[in-house]
């Protein structure tokens, strides 16, 4: 797991003032692995500073991304934008339904980045693998629900 003060110190070089704030934000940042939105971290943080505006949110985060120290996950379905602290290799996975994301380590990223910076001479700072799916409980309520349609029909 990165260290939140990587991320203030990130801030600092770009030439941001670090306010309480933007330490809460990058901490939130760093110690959670529900790649939360924007919204979510402006509410999140909001319960101890309720002074602070989405626009810093927003701002902070912006850096952030720009530094590489952050990835914009993109939106999932759900048209909001979710972010990850973590940019080690690894894979998210993304329900399209509940808009949960996962995190998956697998061996196959890792030999996934040696070929690709060995067949591109890249030094690589970063990765950003998504996968989409239908997680195990939407499944489930899926198929409930299919079944239901059908016992209604049966019935009649
Ligand atoms: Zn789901």
């Amino acid at each position: 797991m990165k260290r939140s003060d990587t991320l203030t110190t990130e801030l600092k070089k770009a030439g941001m003032r670090i306010t309480p704030q933007r330490v809460a934000i990058c901490k939130l940042l760093c110690e959670t692995d529900s790649h939360p939105t924007a919204n979510a971290i402006y509410e999140k943080i909001r319960e101890q500073y309720p002074s602070i505006s989405l626009a810093t949110v927003y701002n902070t985060l912006d850096v952030l991304v720009g530094l590489g120290t952050v990835n914009v996950l993109g939106a999932i379905g759900d048209g909001h934008v979710h972010f990850d602290a973590d940019t080690s290799p690894h894979i998210n996975l993304a329900c399209v339904t509940c808009h949960k994301i996962l995190d998956i380590n697998s061996v196959h990223v890792v030999g996934l980045d040696q070929d690709v910076s060995s067949t591109s001479g890249f030094k690589l700072l970063g990765a950003r693998v998504m996968y989409y799916g239908l997680c195990p409980d939407c499944q489930r309520t899926q198929t409930s629900l299919t079944n239901q349609g059908e016992n209604d029909h049966g019935n009649k």
